[in-house]
Protein backbone atom coordinates (compact mmCIF):
# COMPACT_ATOMS: atom_id res chain seq x y z
CA UNK A 1 0.00 0.00 0.00
CA UNK A 2 1.15 3.86 -1.03
CA UNK A 3 1.81 5.73 2.03
CA UNK A 4 2.46 9.65 1.78
CA UNK A 5 5.17 9.93 4.54
CA UNK A 6 7.87 11.98 5.54
CA UNK A 7 11.42 11.50 7.71
CA UNK A 8 11.68 13.45 10.59
CA UNK A 9 13.48 16.36 10.48
CA UNK A 10 14.34 15.79 7.22
CA UNK A 11 12.17 18.07 4.97
CA UNK A 12 9.97 17.06 2.02
CA UNK A 13 6.98 14.52 1.67
CA UNK A 14 7.40 11.77 -0.45
CA UNK A 15 5.64 8.27 -1.43
CA UNK A 16 6.47 4.40 -0.01
CA UNK A 17 4.99 1.21 -0.68
CA UNK A 18 4.26 -0.88 2.65
CA UNK A 19 2.08 -3.79 3.57
CA UNK A 20 -1.22 -2.90 4.34
CA UNK A 21 -1.98 -3.20 7.96
CA UNK A 22 -3.61 -6.36 9.50
CA UNK A 23 -6.48 -5.67 11.58
CA UNK A 24 -6.31 -6.77 15.33
CA UNK A 25 -9.30 -8.81 17.00
CA UNK A 26 -10.46 -5.36 18.75
CA UNK A 27 -9.92 -3.13 15.29
CA UNK A 28 -11.93 -1.92 12.93
CA UNK A 29 -10.35 -1.42 9.22
CA UNK A 30 -10.93 1.48 7.54
CA UNK A 31 -11.08 2.68 4.01
CA UNK A 32 -9.50 6.02 3.74
CA UNK A 33 -11.91 8.46 2.07
CA UNK A 34 -10.28 12.22 2.71
CA UNK A 35 -7.61 13.49 4.53
CA UNK A 36 -7.20 17.43 5.16
CA UNK A 37 -3.91 19.25 5.18
CA UNK A 38 -3.24 22.07 7.92
CA UNK A 39 -0.63 23.89 9.29
CA UNK A 40 0.65 21.47 11.57
CA UNK A 41 1.12 18.82 8.70
CA UNK A 42 3.03 21.32 7.06
CA UNK A 43 5.15 22.21 10.06
CA UNK A 44 5.92 18.31 9.70
CA UNK A 45 6.72 18.74 6.11
CA UNK A 46 9.33 21.19 6.29
CA UNK A 47 10.81 18.77 9.29
CA UNK A 48 9.95 20.94 12.50
CA UNK A 49 8.08 19.13 13.84
CA UNK A 50 6.84 15.38 13.98
CA UNK A 51 7.97 12.26 15.82
CA UNK A 52 8.04 8.47 13.52
CA UNK A 53 6.86 5.51 15.75
CA UNK A 54 9.52 4.33 18.19
CA UNK A 55 12.00 2.26 16.03
CA UNK A 56 10.70 3.24 12.67
CA UNK A 57 12.23 6.48 10.14
CA UNK A 58 9.01 7.23 8.64
CA UNK A 59 5.81 8.56 10.03
CA UNK A 60 2.73 8.63 7.84
CA UNK A 61 0.99 11.90 7.42
CA UNK A 62 -2.42 13.42 8.30
CA UNK A 63 -4.69 13.44 11.16
CA UNK A 64 -7.81 15.23 9.62
CA UNK A 65 -9.67 12.12 8.15
CA UNK A 66 -12.88 11.37 6.97
CA UNK A 67 -12.37 6.97 6.57
CA UNK A 68 -15.44 3.92 5.65
CA UNK A 69 -15.82 1.43 7.43
CA UNK A 70 -14.87 -2.13 6.46
CA UNK A 71 -14.55 -4.68 8.81
CA UNK A 72 -15.17 -4.59 12.43
CA UNK A 73 -14.43 -6.39 15.56
CA UNK A 74 -17.15 -8.76 17.26
CA UNK A 75 -19.85 -6.44 19.48
CA UNK A 76 -19.04 -3.36 17.33
CA UNK A 77 -21.63 -0.65 17.20
CA UNK A 78 -20.59 0.57 13.87
CA UNK A 79 -21.03 -1.64 10.56
CA UNK A 80 -19.38 -2.06 6.96
CA UNK A 81 -20.29 1.10 5.06
CA UNK A 82 -20.20 3.55 8.30
CA UNK A 83 -18.79 6.73 7.59
CA UNK A 84 -16.63 8.04 10.84
CA UNK A 85 -13.74 10.24 11.78
CA UNK A 86 -10.97 9.26 13.72
CA UNK A 87 -9.43 11.59 16.92
CA UNK A 88 -5.86 12.31 16.55
CA UNK A 89 -4.97 11.70 20.46
CA UNK A 90 -3.94 7.95 22.25
CA UNK A 91 -3.65 8.85 25.68
CA UNK A 92 -0.66 7.69 27.95
CA UNK A 93 -3.04 4.92 30.30
CA UNK A 94 -1.70 6.07 33.09
CA UNK A 95 -2.78 9.95 34.04
CA UNK A 96 -7.24 10.49 35.05
CA UNK A 97 -7.53 12.80 32.08
CA UNK A 98 -6.58 9.64 29.77
CA UNK A 99 -7.57 6.57 31.71
CA UNK A 100 -11.53 8.72 31.25
CA UNK A 101 -11.39 9.59 27.61
CA UNK A 102 -9.90 13.28 28.21
CA UNK A 103 -6.22 12.64 26.60
CA UNK A 104 -6.24 16.05 25.31
CA UNK A 105 -5.82 17.06 28.57
CA UNK A 106 -3.16 14.25 29.26
CA UNK A 107 -0.83 15.24 32.71
CA UNK A 108 2.37 13.19 31.55
CA UNK A 109 3.33 14.38 27.80
CA UNK A 110 3.45 10.63 27.27
CA UNK A 111 0.04 10.45 25.06
CA UNK A 112 0.99 9.63 20.99
CA UNK A 113 -0.79 11.43 17.92
CA UNK A 114 -1.90 10.15 14.68
CA UNK A 115 -0.03 11.77 12.03
CA UNK A 116 1.84 13.75 14.40
CA UNK A 117 3.98 12.11 17.51
CA UNK A 118 4.37 8.31 17.55
CA UNK A 119 1.79 7.28 15.52
CA UNK A 120 1.09 6.98 11.54
CA UNK A 121 -1.22 8.97 10.36
CA UNK A 122 -3.99 8.80 7.57
CA UNK A 123 -2.45 9.32 4.51
CA UNK A 124 -2.29 5.72 3.35
CA UNK A 125 -5.70 3.90 1.61
CA UNK A 126 -6.74 2.04 4.82
CA UNK A 127 -5.91 2.17 8.52
CA UNK A 128 -6.87 0.40 11.41
CA UNK A 129 -8.01 1.40 15.12
CA UNK A 130 -10.19 0.95 17.96
CA UNK A 131 -13.81 1.66 18.10
CA UNK A 132 -13.42 3.78 21.12
CA UNK A 133 -11.40 6.38 18.80
CA UNK A 134 -13.52 6.79 15.33
CA UNK A 135 -16.96 8.84 15.91
CA UNK A 136 -19.44 7.69 13.55
CA UNK A 137 -21.70 10.64 11.34
CA UNK A 138 -24.30 10.40 9.41
CA UNK A 139 -23.91 10.78 5.68
CA UNK A 140 -25.68 14.04 5.69
CA UNK A 141 -22.33 16.29 6.35
CA UNK A 142 -20.14 13.68 4.58
CA UNK A 143 -19.38 16.72 2.09
CA UNK A 144 -18.04 18.82 5.03
CA UNK A 145 -16.78 15.48 7.48
CA UNK A 146 -13.26 16.31 6.44
CA UNK A 147 -13.52 19.37 8.40
CA UNK A 148 -14.95 17.74 11.93
CA UNK A 149 -10.90 17.48 13.24
CA UNK A 150 -10.35 21.42 12.97
CA UNK A 151 -14.09 21.70 14.06
CA UNK A 152 -13.54 20.01 16.92
CA UNK A 153 -10.82 22.33 17.87
CA UNK A 154 -12.68 25.13 17.66
CA UNK A 155 -15.38 23.05 19.65
CA UNK A 156 -13.06 22.57 22.37
CA UNK A 157 -11.77 26.37 23.03
CA UNK A 158 -15.31 27.75 22.95
CA UNK A 159 -16.37 25.38 25.46
CA UNK A 160 -12.98 26.31 27.45
CA UNK A 161 -14.00 29.58 27.51
CA UNK A 162 -17.90 29.30 28.17
CA UNK A 163 -16.03 27.41 31.30
CA UNK A 164 -13.60 29.15 32.51
CA UNK A 165 -16.33 32.50 32.41
CA UNK A 166 -18.48 30.51 34.56
CA UNK A 167 -16.06 32.72 37.41
CA UNK A 168 -17.87 35.71 37.28
CA UNK A 169 -21.76 36.96 35.85
CA UNK A 170 -20.90 37.27 32.18
CA UNK A 171 -22.99 40.88 31.25
CA UNK A 172 -27.00 39.15 30.98
CA UNK A 173 -26.10 36.17 29.83
CA UNK A 174 -23.37 33.01 30.38
CA UNK A 175 -23.69 32.44 26.79
CA UNK A 176 -22.06 34.13 23.20
CA UNK A 177 -25.18 36.14 22.22
CA UNK A 178 -24.02 39.56 22.29
CA UNK A 179 -20.91 39.77 23.22
CA UNK A 180 -17.73 40.99 20.68
CA UNK A 181 -15.30 38.81 19.45
CA UNK A 182 -12.07 38.86 17.45
CA UNK A 183 -10.53 36.11 15.58
CA UNK A 184 -6.97 36.43 14.88
CA UNK A 185 -5.92 34.38 11.51
CA UNK A 186 -8.35 32.82 8.70
CA UNK A 187 -6.78 29.46 7.99
CA UNK A 188 -9.24 26.65 8.69
CA UNK A 189 -9.13 27.24 12.39
CA UNK A 190 -9.86 30.63 12.49
CA UNK A 191 -12.64 30.51 9.99
CA UNK A 192 -14.51 27.34 11.83
CA UNK A 193 -13.76 29.52 14.98
CA UNK A 194 -15.39 32.78 13.06
CA UNK A 195 -18.24 30.71 11.98
CA UNK A 196 -18.96 29.12 15.44
CA UNK A 197 -18.62 32.29 17.36
CA UNK A 198 -21.56 33.17 14.85
CA UNK A 199 -23.55 30.57 15.05
CA UNK A 200 -23.54 31.06 18.85
CA UNK A 201 -24.45 34.39 18.84
CA UNK A 202 -21.14 36.75 18.96
CA UNK A 203 -20.31 39.64 17.04
CA UNK A 204 -17.15 38.43 15.24
CA UNK A 205 -14.07 40.61 13.58
CA UNK A 206 -12.17 38.70 12.28
CA UNK A 207 -7.77 39.61 11.35
CA UNK A 208 -5.67 38.67 8.94
CA UNK A 209 -3.13 40.26 6.62
CA UNK A 210 -5.56 39.38 3.40
CA UNK A 211 -6.79 42.12 1.28
CA UNK A 212 -10.49 42.53 1.86
CA UNK A 213 -11.42 41.28 -1.71
CA UNK A 214 -9.73 37.87 -1.05
CA UNK A 215 -11.82 34.52 -1.01
CA UNK A 216 -11.55 34.08 2.75
CA UNK A 217 -12.58 37.94 3.36
CA UNK A 218 -15.31 36.92 1.66
CA UNK A 219 -16.39 33.49 3.86
CA UNK A 220 -15.48 35.78 6.43
CA UNK A 221 -18.31 38.38 5.60
CA UNK A 222 -20.54 35.71 4.52
CA UNK A 223 -21.37 34.81 7.55
CA UNK A 224 -22.06 38.34 9.02
CA UNK A 225 -18.94 38.61 10.61
CA UNK A 226 -16.67 41.50 9.24
CA UNK A 227 -12.88 41.03 7.88
CA UNK A 228 -10.06 43.43 9.33
CA UNK A 229 -6.90 43.57 7.16
CA UNK A 230 -4.19 44.37 10.08
CA UNK A 231 -1.80 45.90 7.27
CA UNK A 232 -4.84 48.28 6.97
CA UNK A 233 -6.58 48.39 9.98
CA UNK A 234 -4.83 48.83 13.62
CA UNK A 235 -7.04 46.07 16.26
CA UNK A 236 -5.73 47.85 19.21
CA UNK A 237 -7.62 51.26 18.02
CA UNK A 238 -10.26 49.34 16.66
CA UNK A 239 -10.49 47.69 20.42
CA UNK A 240 -10.74 50.51 21.81
CA UNK A 241 -13.81 51.97 20.19
CA UNK A 242 -15.18 48.89 20.97
CA UNK A 243 -14.12 49.10 24.34
CA UNK A 244 -12.17 45.51 24.64
CA UNK A 245 -13.18 42.34 23.10
CA UNK A 246 -14.98 39.59 25.74
CA UNK A 247 -13.35 36.86 23.74
CA UNK A 248 -9.96 36.70 21.68
CA UNK A 249 -8.97 33.59 19.61
CA UNK A 250 -5.71 33.40 18.69
CA UNK A 251 -5.30 31.18 15.68
CA UNK A 252 -2.42 32.45 13.68
CA UNK A 253 0.56 30.58 15.20
CA UNK A 254 2.96 33.76 14.71
CA UNK A 255 4.60 34.11 18.87
CA UNK A 256 4.25 37.94 18.93
CA UNK A 257 0.68 38.08 18.47
CA UNK A 258 -0.91 36.96 21.73
CA UNK A 259 1.76 39.77 23.01
CA UNK A 260 -0.02 42.47 20.74
CA UNK A 261 -3.35 41.56 21.63
CA UNK A 262 -3.51 41.63 25.18
CA UNK A 263 -4.42 44.98 25.12
CA UNK A 264 -7.33 44.38 23.11
CA UNK A 265 -9.22 42.36 25.79
CA UNK A 266 -11.99 44.54 27.79
CA UNK A 267 -12.97 43.73 31.25
CA UNK A 268 -13.13 39.71 32.47
CA UNK A 269 -11.90 39.47 28.79
CA UNK A 270 -10.38 35.77 27.77
CA UNK A 271 -7.86 35.18 24.85
CA UNK A 272 -7.53 32.00 23.78
CA UNK A 273 -4.28 30.27 22.32
CA UNK A 274 -4.45 27.78 19.17
CA UNK A 275 -1.67 28.67 17.46
CA UNK A 276 1.53 26.67 18.21
CA UNK A 277 4.48 28.61 16.56
CA UNK A 278 7.17 27.07 14.85
CA UNK A 279 10.57 28.81 15.16
CA UNK A 280 11.92 30.43 17.88
CA UNK A 281 10.88 34.02 18.29
CA UNK A 282 12.00 37.22 20.78
CA UNK A 283 9.79 39.70 21.41
CA UNK A 284 10.26 43.13 23.38
CA UNK A 285 6.92 43.70 24.90
CA UNK A 286 5.40 46.54 27.31
CA UNK A 287 5.54 43.92 30.41
CA UNK A 288 4.49 46.48 32.96
CA UNK A 289 1.21 47.64 30.82
CA UNK A 290 0.08 44.10 29.92
CA UNK A 291 0.67 42.97 33.79
CA UNK A 292 -1.21 45.72 35.23
CA UNK A 293 -3.96 45.55 32.46
CA UNK A 294 -4.58 41.91 33.26
CA UNK A 295 -4.84 42.20 36.30
CA UNK A 296 -6.92 45.13 36.90
CA UNK A 297 -8.94 44.08 34.24
CA UNK A 298 -9.95 40.24 35.70
CA UNK A 299 -8.39 39.15 32.34
CA UNK A 300 -7.95 35.54 31.15
CA UNK A 301 -5.20 34.01 28.60
CA UNK A 302 -5.22 30.35 28.31
CA UNK A 303 -3.71 28.08 25.80
CA UNK A 304 -5.83 25.31 24.42
CA UNK A 305 -5.10 22.11 22.34
CA UNK A 306 -6.10 18.86 20.81
CA UNK A 307 -9.75 17.55 21.31
CA UNK A 308 -11.73 14.48 22.28
CA UNK A 309 -14.04 11.96 20.94
CA UNK A 310 -17.16 14.04 22.98
CA UNK A 311 -16.19 17.49 20.75
CA UNK A 312 -16.26 15.46 17.76
CA UNK A 313 -19.65 14.51 18.74
CA UNK A 314 -20.02 18.35 19.20
CA UNK A 315 -18.36 19.25 15.85
CA UNK A 316 -21.07 16.81 13.93
CA UNK A 317 -23.38 18.68 14.99
CA UNK A 318 -22.21 22.05 14.10
CA UNK A 319 -21.19 20.82 11.09
CA UNK A 320 -24.97 19.97 10.15
CA UNK A 321 -26.22 23.76 11.75
CA UNK A 322 -23.44 25.31 9.59
CA UNK A 323 -24.38 23.76 6.41
CA UNK A 324 -28.07 25.13 7.02
CA UNK A 325 -26.78 28.43 7.95
CA UNK A 326 -23.92 29.18 5.73
CA UNK A 327 -23.52 26.37 3.42
CA UNK A 328 -21.12 28.29 0.64
CA UNK A 329 -18.94 29.59 3.22
CA UNK A 330 -18.08 26.16 4.96
CA UNK A 331 -17.88 24.36 1.97
CA UNK A 332 -15.69 27.13 0.75
CA UNK A 333 -13.44 26.28 3.63
CA UNK A 334 -11.67 22.94 1.26
CA UNK A 335 -10.46 25.39 -1.56
CA UNK A 336 -8.81 22.37 -3.11
CA UNK A 337 -9.55 18.69 -3.18
CA UNK A 338 -6.68 16.90 -5.23
CA UNK A 339 -6.69 13.01 -5.87
CA UNK A 340 -3.66 11.39 -3.57
CA UNK A 341 -1.20 11.03 -6.12
CA UNK A 342 -1.01 14.98 -6.24
CA UNK A 343 0.06 15.10 -2.93
CA UNK A 344 3.22 17.33 -3.91
CA UNK A 345 1.28 20.06 -5.36
CA UNK A 346 -0.98 19.78 -2.23
CA UNK A 347 1.97 20.67 -0.33
CA UNK A 348 2.97 22.76 -2.02
CA UNK A 349 3.33 26.47 0.11
CA UNK A 350 0.03 28.16 0.50
CA UNK A 351 -1.53 30.30 -2.50
CA UNK A 352 -3.03 33.53 -1.00
CA UNK A 353 -6.55 32.18 -1.70
CA UNK A 354 -5.83 28.81 -0.55
CA UNK A 355 -7.66 28.13 2.81
CA UNK A 356 -7.66 24.25 2.91
CA UNK A 357 -6.36 21.48 1.19
CA UNK A 358 -7.00 17.71 0.94
CA UNK A 359 -6.59 14.54 -0.40
CA UNK A 360 -9.08 12.36 -2.07
CA UNK A 361 -8.60 8.88 -1.84
CA UNK A 362 -12.07 7.01 -3.46
CA UNK A 363 -15.07 8.38 -4.45
CA UNK A 364 -17.84 5.83 -3.02
C1 LIG B 1 -3.97 18.97 15.90
C2 LIG B 1 -4.15 18.57 17.35
C3 LIG B 1 -2.81 18.26 17.98
C4 LIG B 1 -1.88 19.44 17.79
C5 LIG B 1 -0.52 19.29 18.44
C6 LIG B 1 -2.96 20.06 15.78
O1 LIG B 1 -2.75 20.34 14.43
O2 LIG B 1 -5.20 19.41 15.36
O3 LIG B 1 -5.03 17.48 17.45
O4 LIG B 1 -2.98 17.97 19.34
O5 LIG B 1 -1.74 19.70 16.40
O6 LIG B 1 0.22 18.21 17.96
ZN1 LIG C 1 -2.15 11.03 29.97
Amino acid sequence: MDRIVVEPPKPGVRLIRGPEPERGAEELLLRTLEVGIDGTDFEIARGEYGTPPAGEKYLTLGHEALAMVVEVPKGCELGPGDLVNPTVRRGCGICKPCKSGQSDFCFTGLFKERGIKGLHGFMSPVFVETEEYVVGLSPDIREVAVLTEPTSIAVKAIDQVLKIQERMPWREEESLGEKKALVAGSGSLGLMATFLLRLLGAEVITMDRSPDDSAKARLIRGTGAHHLNSREVDPLVLAEDLDGFDVIVEATGAARVPFNLTPALGTNGIMVLLGVPGKSVTVEVKAAKIVKEMVLENQVVFGCVNSNATHFREAHGYLRELLEMYPGELKGVISHRHPWQEFESAFQEDGKDAVKHTLVWEED
